[in-house]
């Protein structure tokens, strides 16, 4: 079979290459899918794509008149898919499910220390011969309340390693309880319960419409003041013009960021030498309270590894005609 890979990296062909060259011709792509981009995919049966590809109805129209059979995205999140369209053309669509909770989780703990502890400032400082320690002053972890929202696969790794590991208070928000969680002290709340209470507050939800900008402008306002937020999930889960009014009123401590709403495009590139005309994340940069990846948490050998596996044994299984363990499908 072959498949077209689009949005690729070094990493990803390096990864890939070694699951699946034996039984798939992979054309590995730079270019993410688009509307421009689809015809690329002539001649393959299967096309793969990641967080920021477009697979909306009008791809998913292109995609099944060339043959497409198969959608599988190397990721988790499946947002960025039109499953309605994929179901109507009869287009499978898989995904995986899990690679390495324990990648993102990591990176978010990472996160939040490099933040709070003003590790990344630090650092440049020392560089530069700068071993001052004024305006470093940090805060403990240990007995301030954590707010997780989404206590999922990576939330419950998070909500584990602050409660049982830093000993932080740890308030939870998601429609399922993990009883493993609440038996360590981690408490349920409601939602605005949780975005009130907590010092800081960590992100690792889905995109739903129910959860888009679920950091908003009355959410900042409602927060404590200081309040750190920490978002590893999906950018749009912050409304990021409200964030920064936020900043500059001085209501927020810090924020953590890896995604970003607007972040297509301009992640996973080096623009360097660029001009950059998205203002609102130009201007994010500028905060000395800011901390930005570029959508990194997944990142480890470990996670490319199982991506790389799950993937291509999915694609292996959809044409053996074989049940798919990490099927997509539509709800309701
Ligand atoms: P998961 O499906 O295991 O967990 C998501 C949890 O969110 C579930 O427990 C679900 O019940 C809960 N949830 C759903 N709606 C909610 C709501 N309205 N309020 C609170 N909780 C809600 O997913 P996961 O593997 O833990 O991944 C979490 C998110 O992390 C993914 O959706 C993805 O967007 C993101 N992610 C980011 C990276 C990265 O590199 N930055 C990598 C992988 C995943």
């Amino acid at each position: 079979m072959n498949i077209a890979i689009y949005g690729t990296k070094t990493y990803d062909r390096h990864f890939l290459a070694a699951a699946g060259q034996d039984r798939f011709d992979m054309r590995f792509l730079e270019v993410p899918l688009g509307r421009d981009t689809a015809q690329l995919a002539a001649g393959c049966e299967a096309v793969c794509v990641f967080v920021n590809d477009v697979v909306d109805r009008p791809v998913i129209e292109q995609l099944a008149a060339l043959g497409i059979r198969i959608v599988a995205l190397r990721c988790a999140g499946y947002n960025n898919v039109d499953l309605a369209a994929a179901s109507e053309q009869g287009i499978t669509v898989v995904r995986v499910p899990a690679y390495s909770p324990h990648a993102v989780s990591e990176f978010t703990i990472g996160l939040l220390l490099s933040l709070d502890r003003k590790i990344h400032r630090a650092w440049s400082r020392v560089r530069d011969n700068n071993f001052a320690l004024d305006g470093l002053v940090g805060r403990n972890l240990h007995g301030r309340t954590v707010g997780v929202v989404g206590t999922g696969q990576i939330g419950a790794l998070v909500a584990r390693a602050l409660r049982a590991g830093f000993g932080c208070e740890v308030l939870a928000s998601d429609p399922v309880i993990n009883p493993a969680l609440v038996d360590i002290g981690v408490r349920y709340v409601p939602r605005e319960v949780l975005l009130r209470d907590a010092d800081i507050i960590t992100l690792h939800c889905p995109l739903t419409p129910d959860t888009r900008h679920l950091i908003d402008a009355a959410a900042l306002a409602a927060a404590r003041s200081g309040v750190v937020i920490v978002n590893t999930s999906r950018g749009a889960l912050i409304d990021a013009v409200a964030l920064i009014e936020a900043l500059k009123r001085k209501r927020v401590g810090g924020v953590a960021l890896d995604v970003y709403e607007q972040e297509a495009g301009i992640f996973f590139d080096d623009l360097s030498s660029e001009i950059i005309d998205d203002d609102v994340l130009q201007r994010l940069l500028t905060f000395p309270n800011v901390l930005m990846t570029g959508h990194q948490a997944f990142l480890t050998e470990e996670a490319l590894t199982a991506i790389a596996a799950t993937t291509l044994r999915s694609i292996g299984d959809f044409l053996d005609g074989k049940p798919l363990a990490d099927g997509v499908r539509l709800q309701g």
